[in-house]
């Protein structure tokens, strides 16, 4: 057991002193960042900031552990105060701010308005990472997105069957060594969205639903919020690290972000590879910035100009130049301010910089040929989300879609693209040549989560095929390539209440002809796709025919596992394959109003209306199935068995951060 002593005790954030002394009116919404009760490591950087709202002119002061500090930005006696407070707000900042010494720090902060006075206070923690073990050069985290317990135990019932109550086989992720589990709530909600999920591992902290990197402020840009330090900076600043980040999304999306881009709205998807770029020290000095050397994904419409095709760069998702204090502070160069240029040829920027570029499966496979593998690699193979495997596997299959002379990934503009384990082979291959520095690698299975939102449960399971064979590859690396690395499998959140609930009664052509239910409404009749849902004793032992490219031949067997979603929206379910997915949400519009010309669905509740069981959702309001507070699994392997037990027992999501960091410092 792990679970970490709370020395927060009962405290909440809403027990944060407020006192106003201010004889009639006082300024409201008067708060200090970071929150209440945050726990950061020894020497790691986070911006404080003191605000309020109320009638200007503004003033504030700060002190931390009773010494009085001057703050970076924020004239005094100003209604402007930092420049970048939202409207009716003050704001003051001290950015780049560290502690060394361990143990429970406190702040107290006045802020000030024409009308009065308010006084609030609250505590800071600082946790020792260092030790005197060996330091892990290399950690390698691999995230299912939105991959709970069931996902994991459909993948392995789907990929090796099961026999008299056993198991034929175990995937990957089952036989690490260490297993645990995962709060995953953030900082508003004890439900999270995928920015806070994954900040909890790669910042120590939590974000508010929608934010990445940093703590909430009022202010005019989400780039302008107050940052934290992430794992990947602190390490490349402290250590000369490196960072690597591949995923099956379009690389804007919250998990790869979450680990290199500062914002406080997780959708701002120009700015957000710029940043990418922009804070990767792509000269090497090791003095800010988070070492990107790898970048794979989807996402190419927002490395191309905005006249370009498929380009989605607008400058209301940009940010125009950084307040200064924040270059300072955190060391950036004139060059990282960043500038509202949806006009920027930032592929160019990325080669220009030293990247080696591919833009599908085959020019991965040329980058890596090569001798000596490339210094720094830039694959975008999707113009938004990359494909799911199951229709990246029908066109190396040779699958065309049903009545149709062409395969989805055409469709989506992207015919080539590499799967999930030979991007993660790409990536070791890059980092891991002449590593003396050790890096930070991020693996995201991110359909998981989105064809789990769909209720498209095939795409969803193998998917988590394809993932845990991207967990093969990691551990091969820890095992064999590099032996100080440590490789944990985890999930930023469970998606949709994903459940086994039975098997197919009957075969797949029956039940592709079983009668349109939309109709049946009263509870005494069963509509017939129900009846079809074979429990208990009736499910029996399903059994999938895996082909030599380790997939399912088809996930449409007779008596094949069915799937409930207990977080849903409304679907019409025919409990077979769908041929087309649904639009993927992550896509430049033009290519979204092509698929959607081309008769793929919009959402879960327009698919297959002509021979579906309609089932309401419980996800009031949402067109898709929901994310769920279970707590996820985690698993953990390393050569250094003690790095690795550190994760058995029930955590929370912000000490899985502070676990991997002391593995990477020694500490464990
Ligand atoms: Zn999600």
């Amino acid at each position: 057991m792990s679970l970490q002593r709370n020395s927060i005790g009962g405290l909440s954030a809403s027990m944060i002193l407020a006192v106003s002394s201010g004889a009639h009116a006082a300024p409201t919404s008067v708060s200090i960042t970071p929150p209440h009760g945050v726990r950061l490591l020894s020497g790691q950087r986070f911006d404080v900031r003191v605000e309020g709202k109320g009638t200007g002119p503004f003033s504030a002061t700060l002190e931390i552990d009773g010494q009085p500090q001057s703050f970076s930005s924020g004239v005094q006696n100003s209604t402007m105060t930092d420049g970048i407070s939202s409207a009716g707000f003050g704001g003051f900042n001290l950015r780049g701010y560290s502690q060394l010494q361990p143990g429970v720090h406190s702040i107290r902060a006045s802020f000030a308005d024409a009308t009065g006075s308010v006084d609030v206070s609250s505590t800071f923690e600082i946790l020792r990472a260092r030790g005197s073990r060996e330091p892990m050069r290399n950690i390698i985290i691999l995230l299912g997105d939105g991959m709970g317990t069931a996902h994991r135990t459909a993948a392995r019932l789907v990929r090796f069957g099961a026999t008299l109550g056993d198991p034929n086989g175990f995937l990957e992720m089952d036989r690490l060594p260490a297993t645990g589990m995962v709060t995953t709530h953030s900082l508003n909600s004890i439900i999270t969205d995928s920015a806070p999920g994954m900040a909890g591992y790669s910042s120590g902290t939590h974000a508010q639903n929608g934010q990445e990197g940093v703590f909430p402020a009022n202010v005019t840009s989400p780039f302008f919020f107050p940052r934290v330090e992430y794992m990947s900076e602190y390490l490349h600043r402290t250590q000369g690290k490196s960072l690597g980040l591949v995923s099956t999304a379009d690389l804007e999306d919250a998990t790869p972000a979450a680990n290199a881009v500062h914002t406080g709205n997780r959708g701002a998807g120009t700015g957000i590879f710029d940043q990418f770029l922009d804070e990767s020290d792509s000269e090497g000095t090791g003095e800010f910035g988070t070492g990107l050397r790898v970048l794979l994904g989807g996402g190419r419409r927002w490395a191309l100009p905005s006249d370009q095709f498929g380009s989605s760069r607008a400058a209301a998702s940009d940010y125009a130049s950084l307040p200064e204090d924040v270059l300072d502070a955190w060391g950036l160069p004139d060059s990282a301010a960043g500038a509202a240029d949806p006009e920027r040829d930032l592929l160019s920027d990325f080669i220009d910089s030293g990247f080696t570029y591919a833009d599908s499966g085959a020019a991965l496979d040329a980058a890596l040929a090569a001798r000596r593998p490339p210094h720094k690699l830039l694959g975008l193979f999707a113009y938004g989300n990359m494909n799911v495997s199951l229709d990246k596997l029908a066109k190396r299959r040779n699958v065309l879609l049903p009545g149709s002379s062409t395969f989805a990934v055409d469709d989506y503009h992207a015919p080539d693209q590499p799967m999930l384990d030979e991007m993660t082979r790409a990536a070791l291959k890059v980092l891991g040549h002449r590593n003396e520095n050790g890096f930070v690698l991020l693996v995201e299975g991110a359909h998981i989560d989105k064809q789990s939102h769909a209720m498209d449960a095939e795409r969803a399971v193998v998917d988590t095929i394809e993932f845990d064979r991207a967990v093969g590859v990691a551990k091969n690396f820890a095992e064999t390539v590099d032996r100080e690395t440590v490789v944990i499998v985890l999930a930023d959140h469970e998606c949709s209440g994903f459940s086994i609930i039975g098997a197919l009664t009957g075969t797949v052509a029956a039940a592709a002809t079983l009668p349109p239910d939309g109709a049946v409404v009263d509870p005494a009749t069963q509509p017939a796709r129900q009846k079809a849902v074979g429990t208990y004793d009736a499910a029996g032992f399903p059994q999938y025919e895996i082909l030599g490219d380790g997939y399912p031949r088809t996930m449409d067997i007779d008596g094949k596992i069915l799937f409930g979603f207990g977080a849903n929206g409304d679907r019409y379910e025919t409990w077979l394959t769908r041929p087309r997915p649904i639009v993927d949400s992550l896509l430049p519009t033009v290519i979204r109003n092509e698929l959607s010309a081309a008769g793929y669905p919009g959402q879960p509740f327009n698919r297959s209306q002509a021979d579906g069981f309609f089932i309401r959702g419980q996800a009031i309001g949402q067109d898709q199935a929901v994310h769920t507070a279970s707590d996820i699994p985690v698993s953990a392997y390393s050569a250094h068995a003690a790095v690795a037990r550190q994760f058995v027992g029930v955590q929370r999501n912000t000490d899985v951060f502070v676990k991997l960091m002391r593995a990477a410092l020694g500490g464990y």
